[in-house]
């Protein structure tokens, strides 16, 4: 039977960060279902600037392609009105998110082998062993064991590692679908800016999307829709939008048929509470470290991964603490659990107002503050302020009050409670992630 002394599961954006990030002293086994790395991509590949700072200590930039973006619009329910923020400088990146997993599975280090078309099964655990975890692989139809020092769940939202550890699993979701069309925005600074859509018709829990991108030396624009789990992804909803922007003037599309299509599902219940035991750990989707508003998790996944190498080589050497850490390593170095957690409670305050047919009160009170929200909604340099936070001052006050009288007192006081129970409950979690 062979032997590693770690099996990461998982070529994505932790998977390989972790496998590149840890010394090369350790035999690695890296385990991805796909035939290859990078194919079918279910992302859009938005990436920040600390991303793209990370990743290109690994591998050459001009190999990611894509735009620089300063801004962010939303357009509010029922396309009224627009909320557009800029910075002065390029914070995000359109992305080929499958060509970046390419190179970066190119640069992997020798000790570490990959083997693509190769499903991890499950897996037992003997504590006695000196090879602890064993672990059942399927690759060409034929299913075989391999034994392991230690296992790492890499393997995104409905990790089967997870699951075959007893770990933490998640359990709420987005479901997403994007397709990638020649065309181009018609908005003025479009190339530079990510226009986001809320209350889309029929697409409960997010919305839609734009984003300007190139394909092949083609102009292209990525437009995706998202909504809660339940509703599914439907191509008729997608379509819907896409004329829903057509007629509006908002986009030309040259062609119908999608270059690419991405698509999938995105965890918003939040970082998951056990992600790790003697054996095992998690990172990354699988460990829900996504944005559980706006749903950005490679970052994380990236911080994740190469934060987690250093956690499994100390746990490896015998630091019983090393692991324990990792959270709190995460959040001194990049300030990410805080930022998951605000996401979080933001998370739960979006599905009241949505439940409550308020998003159109939120919205107003954001456009009095619109230089705030893109600082607020994504992880910028550690200053990102939450949604909550933002939404509280004196010339909102009237709109408050209405949001607060729809939330809880208007409808049934025991739903209110409920709420913010949930909210005290984040905000728990929020501020010990901000002790530790
Ligand atoms: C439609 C969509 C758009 C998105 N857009 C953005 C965006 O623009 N910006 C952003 O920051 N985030 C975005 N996200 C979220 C982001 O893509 C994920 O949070 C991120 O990719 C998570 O990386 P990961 O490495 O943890 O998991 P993943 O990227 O999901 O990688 C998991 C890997 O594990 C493999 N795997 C799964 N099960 C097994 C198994 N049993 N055996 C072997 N291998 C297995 C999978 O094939 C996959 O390659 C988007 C998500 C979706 C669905």
């Amino acid at each position: 039977m062979q032997k590693y002394d770690v099996v990461v599961v998982g070529a994505g954006f932790a998977g390989l960060t972790f496998a590149k990030t840890l010394p090369s002293q350790y035999s690695v086994l890296l385990l991805e279902s796909k035939r290859t790395v990078g194919e079918n991509m279910n992302t859009t590949g938005l990436c920040t600037r600390t991303s793209v700072e990370l990743l290109s200590r690994y591998i050459p930039l001009e190999d990611y392609g894509g735009n620089a973006i300063t801004g962010i619009s939303f357009t509010g329910p029922d396309f009224n009105g627009e909320i557009l923020s800029r910075l002065p400088f390029t914070w995000l990146y359109s992305t080929d998110p499958g060509k970046i997993l390419k190179s970066l599975a190119k640069v992997l280090p020798d000790n570490v082998g990959i083997r693509t078309g190769t499903a991890f099964l499950g897996c037992d655990f003997e504590p006695s062993r000196e090879f602890p975890v064993e672990i059942r692989v399927r690759s060409s139809g034929c299913v075989e064991r391999i034994q392991t020092r230690f296992i790492v769940g890499c393997d995104g939202v409905r990790s089967a590692v997870a699951r075959e550890s007893d770990l933490d699993q998640n359990r709420h979701y987005l479901a997403c679908g994007e397709g990638v069309y020649p065309g181009q925005l018609l908005l003025p600074g479009a190339e530079k800016t990510v226009y986001h859509f809320w209350g889309v018709d029929d697409c409960p829990g997010y919305g839609g999307w734009v984003v300007p991108n190139s394909h092949n030396g083609q102009r292209v624009l990525q437009i995706g829709i998202a909504n809660y789990h339940e509703y599914r992804y439907h191509d008729r909803r997608l379509k819907a939008f896409m004329n829903s922007l057509v007629e509006r003037g908002a986009i030309r599309l040259d062609s119908w048929e999608p270059v690419l299509r991405h698509g999938g599902l995105i965890p918003i219940g939040g970082p998951l509470r056990q992600t790790m035991n003697d054996h095992a750990l998690l990172l990354g989707d699988a460990a829900g470290m996504c944005g559980a508003l706006i749903g950005d998790g490679i970052k994380p996944a990236i911080i994740a991964g190469k934060i987690g190498s250093r956690a499994v080589d100390r746990h490896l050497h015998g630091d019983r603490s090393a692991l324990s850490n990792f959270r709190r390593d995460c959040n001194d170095e990049f300030g990410v659990f805080t930022y998951l957690y605000k996401q979080k409670v933001d998370r739960i305050l979006f599905d009241r107002l949505i439940e409550t047919n308020s998003l159109p009160l939120l919205f107003e009170v954001l456009s009095m503050r619109s230089e705030s929200v893109l600082p607020s909604m994504y992880h910028l340099h550690h200053q990102s302020r939450s949604l909550v936070n933002m939404t509280f001052f004196l010339k909102a006050t009237p709109t408050l009050l209405q949001m607060f009288w729809r939330l809880g007192v208007g409808e049934s006081v025991l739903k209110g409670k409920e709420f913010l129970q949930n909210l005290a409950g984040a905000g728990r979690e929020l501020m010990a992630a901000e002790e530790s």
